[in-house]
């Protein structure tokens, strides 16, 4: 039982619920500290059905935490995440919001698929044995079908070849499509990529962005921390520039790259480009 959650509650239901929308983030005025570290300040944030939002911010900046607070991996101090108006890491019932227990946080966590900069496979799992793991054990279905349905994923990031190899065989590039196949086994609503070329080789970062590019058409809702502006300016529908917690900028990418409001995000631009 949460005490003052009334006030939260009340908030996230004046954000109406657009119809048939999949996939919605509402981010409201979000804080959180480590210590005496405010890692977000006062973050508010709003991600369409479908959209793509990139991140961009120097290190430290705090754009892993938002990731991991919509993911269920952080609990925030202050405001709401709610995804297509249910509240991250609250279940409510009747006029009473509780806590989620660890059991209904990782169910409510299979909505959303996470992408990491390093790819974390299972070393000793071929590529479909990565990718057909979590459906098997999360959704239930059995083998063959989670087998059918891997296939189709990794033709998908172009990798129909190489199912029944093992991460260590595969380049960086293809171990990060392997994840991403991995990902969207689950169906997820929202897609979260964290700097998810930031630990390949430059000749390999295409075609893990030609596959992310491929995700945005398709409708899924991702949300991508990245340093790849040309990606970004591409494929996004809204950039948003961190820093020291606080949302600075908000805008298209033409806005944000050609006009920026904040002369710290032009200085950010200047340097990454
Ligand atoms: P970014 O992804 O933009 O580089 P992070 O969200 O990872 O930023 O981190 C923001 C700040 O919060 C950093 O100063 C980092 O050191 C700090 N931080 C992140 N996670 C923790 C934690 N679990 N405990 C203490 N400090 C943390
Ligand atoms: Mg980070």
């Amino acid at each position: 039982r949460v005490s003052a959650v009334s006030e939260v509650r009340r908030q996230a239901a004046a954000f109406p619920r657009r119809q048939g929308a999949v996939g919605e983030i509402t981010i409201h005025q979000v804080s959180k500290s480590f210590g005496h570290l405010k890692v977000l300040d006062d973050v508010t944030l709003s991600v369409a059905a479908g959209s793509v939002t990139a991140i961009l911010g120097q290190s430290g900046s705090g754009k892993s935490t938002l990731l991991r607070a919509i993911n269920h991996l952080e609990r925030v101090d202050d405001g709401f995440i709610a995804i297509d108006g249910e509240l991250v890491g609250y279940r409510q019932e009747g006029d009473t919001l509780y806590e989620l227990k660890e059991r209904d946080i990782l169910r409510r966590r299979i909505e959303i698929g996470m992408v990491f900069q390093t790819f974390n496979l299972f070393p000793h799992l071929t590529a479909l044995e990565n990718v057909i793991e979590a459906p098997m054990a999360v959704r239930g279905i059995g083998r063959a079908e989670a087998e059918a349905e891997a296939h189709d994923l990794l033709a998908r990031v172009g990798l129909a070849d190489k199912a029944l190899a093992y991460p260590r065989q595969l380049s960086g590039g293809q171990q990060q499509r392997v994840a991403i196949a991995r990902a969207l086994a689950l169906k997820p609503k929202v897609l979260l990529f964290d700097e998810p070329t930031s630990a390949l080789d430059p000749e390999l970062v295409n075609e893990v962005l030609d596959v992310i590019k491929e995700l945005a058409r398709s409708g899924t809702t991702l949300v991508i921390v990245t340093h790849e502006i040309g990606f970004a300016r591409e494929v996004a529908d809204q950039v948003v520039f961190m820093e020291r917690g606080r949302v600075l900028e908000t805008g298209t990418p033409e806005k944000v790259f050609n006009r920026p409001d904040h002369v710290r995000t032009a200085e950010f631009l200047a340097k990454v480009l």
